[in-house]
């Protein structure tokens, strides 16, 4: 039986990130009724978010930048190598306005839930403004680094100063000349905020867990001419982009660590270690990721570095990892850092050795001793990866709550369908080849593919599309096999789940919870599962009332 219920829209997307907005444009080429839902009062979701100072890719601006319309790319001149927040934002302004897509977005809609009805095969969404809405097919758009986490120590709501969260950095310019300040948290946001604002406020005290590797960034302009010259080589960038695991232009070096020398190896880091970007972790050799010697070798490199920029050898051995090697956990990089503990106004405090038990009015005190501040910033990152899932309360056939269903970690089919929630696509979910590489051009495939399998739904009159129990256990084994030979699965970084601040997240755990095996593998993998109808998606003219995990696949209308 066919149900010809309309719903209020054909395609819902949840978030307007570069995932939404890219999601959105695509639906309305096709002339399909679509709206973005955004929690956020406006559009850019990361850099909507994350104003503090010093937040900027890591990604080449240009290959971070769409690459789907050539008028686009002839159009934007991006400024500097490793574009800052502000531009970025301004970036994904132009493009919804370019493409006119604003129309076709809502602002402060939060998503509290989202029910499958089965009966009429659609979505149902209950937002926080109080609104139901209808759809036949839902994309969760809403980003794997979107919902930040604070920890959770007693008394932080008695600070009498300002407190935020990095991604909540006010709106407004934050006055910071001789304010005394604090940063807890050194990963990727605390090493870009600390070396922006050291020489900025009065006392900046850093408060360090666990230290990461890092390396510089080698930011710079990019000039008129260099722009021009970019312009006209942009499918010999977006090339290698497809080619290299990681979404980048990098290349690993691929004469083999141990086939060169020892100083043949030197030579190439010294090298690396002062070239633009991810550089020193993608050009590298591949061994420094699966093999320990290699990566012990090279870690102590990185190290030496780290003691030549350290004028205090204390200070320098406390910001040298000692828990994993360099590159096993997303590499943060950084625009003198290091030199930012060199200043009279900076001190280091180890957690490890004197952590903080409390929030006081005024401060903050560790085992040691009570610090005094005007701001605390907590640079103590995100739910990552399926934190945003995890706070909608989204329900499958039979009622099946998401979040139950990964308790333990994420089980997906290429990263985009979950069994036994039908027709709800994730353009750039968990286990998919976004997380892991440069975001957009694993978001631009995700998109693509997710819009071409909506095409092929209604060209053909399916209503329905669910992925196979058989299909997702097969791709999260193959997701969790990858994980076996790479050094990432021994660190506790958000690649395997690992976040003391979100309960069930702390150490001990592995999480599967991004594809390792690169974008060139991953596209592949998509291609040949359209290619043969679809395989392991489940395509249904009408709906069905079985529920998952009772060979629910064996009802459905098989093609
Ligand atoms: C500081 C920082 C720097 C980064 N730098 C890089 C980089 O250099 N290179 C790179 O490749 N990646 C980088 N990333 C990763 C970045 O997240 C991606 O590049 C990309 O922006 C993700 O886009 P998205 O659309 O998937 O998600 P997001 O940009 O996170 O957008 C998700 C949107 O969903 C909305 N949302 C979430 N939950 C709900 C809900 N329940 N209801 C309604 N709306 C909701 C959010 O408000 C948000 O607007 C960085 C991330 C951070 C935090």
């Amino acid at each position: 039986m066919t149900h010809t219920i309309h719903p209020d829209y054909e395609v819902i997307v949840i978030g307007a990130g570069v995932a939404g907005i890219y999601q959105i444009k695509c639906l309305v080429d096709l002339g399909v009724t679509a709206t973005v839902l955004d929690a956020a009062a406006d559009l850019g979701g990361t850099w909507y978010g994350n104003r503090y100072p010093g937040a900027r890719f890591d990604s080449e601006s240009y290959t971070y930048g769409y690459s789907f319309s050539q008028e686009l790319l002839n159009e934007w001149h991006w400024k500097e190598r490793f574009s800052s927040q502000p531009e970025n934002l301004r970036y994904l302004n132009y493009v919804a306005d370019k493409f006119d897509l604003r129309k076709h977005m809502q602002f402060s809609c939060r998503v509290e839930a989202a029910h499958f009805d089965e009966t009429d095969t659609l979505w149902r969404l209950q937002v926080a403004d109080g609104r139901a809405l209808t759809c036949r097919f839902l994309m969760m758009a809403f980003g794997l680094l979107s919902v930040p986490t604070v920890p959770r120590y007693p008394g932080m709501e008695t600070f009498k100063g300002r407190a935020f969260h990095t991604f909540f950095w006010p709106h407004e310019s934050v006055e910071l000349a001789g304010k005394k300040v604090a940063v807890i948290g050194t990963g990727a946001t605390g090493i870009q905020v600390i070396a922006e604002i050291a020489d900025k406020v009065g006392e900046l005290t850093v408060f360090q867990r666990r230290p990461n590797w890092s390396a510089p960034l080698n930011n710079g302009p990019i000039s008129e001419e260099e722009m021009a010259d970019i312009l006209s080589r942009y499918e010999a960038i977006f090339a290698p982009c497809a080619r290299q695991p990681g979404g980048f232009e990098h290349e690993p070096d691929r004469r083999g660590f141990y086939a060169v020398s020892r100083e043949e190896r030197v030579a190439l880091w010294d090298r690396l270690y002062d070239e633009p970007g991810f550089g020193i972790w993608l050009r590298n050799f591949r061994e420094i990721f699966t093999d320990e010697a290699a990566n012990a070798e090279f870690s102590a490199y990185i190290a030496a570095r780290i003691r030549q920029r350290v004028t205090d050898p204390a200070v320098a051995e406390k910001l040298i990892p000692q828990d994993h090697g360099f590159g096993v956990q997303r590499v943060p990089l950084e625009t003198h850092y290091f030199e930012a503990y060199n200043r009279d106004n900076v001190h280091l405090v180890d957690l490890s050795e004197t952590p903080i038990e409390r929030v006081t009015a005024t401060g903050l005190r560790t085992s040691e001793r009570d610090y005094a501040f005007d701001i605390i910033v907590y640079a103590t990152g995100f739910d990552a990866i399926t934190g945003a899932f995890d706070r909608i309360d989204i329900r499958g056939v039979g009622g099946t709550r998401l979040r139950d269903t990964w308790h333990d970690g994420p089980s997906t089919y290429l990263g985009i369908f979950v069994h036994g929630f039908p027709n709800m696509f994730m353009p750039a979910g968990p286990q998919s080849g976004s997380a892991s590489t440069n975001y957009p051009r694993g978001i631009e495939s995700g998109v693509n593919w997710c819009t071409g399998l909506l095409t092929y739904l209604w060209t053909h009159g399916y209503l329905r599309a669910e992925a196979t129990r058989e299909a997702e256990e097969g791709w999260t084994t193959h997701v969790r096999q990858m994980y076996s030979t790479m050094l990432m699965r021994k660190a506790q970084s958000w690649f395997t789940g690992y976040n003391s601040n979100v309960e069930g997240h702390e150490h001990g755990t592995i999480r599967y919870l991004v594809y390792n095996g690169g974008s060139p593998k991953y596209v592949a993998t998509l291609k040949e599962v359209a290619e043969k109808g679809y395989a392991g998606i489940a395509l249904t003219a009408g709906p069905t009332s079985a529920a998952p995990g009772h060979g629910a696949q064996d009802t459905y209308e098989q093609r």
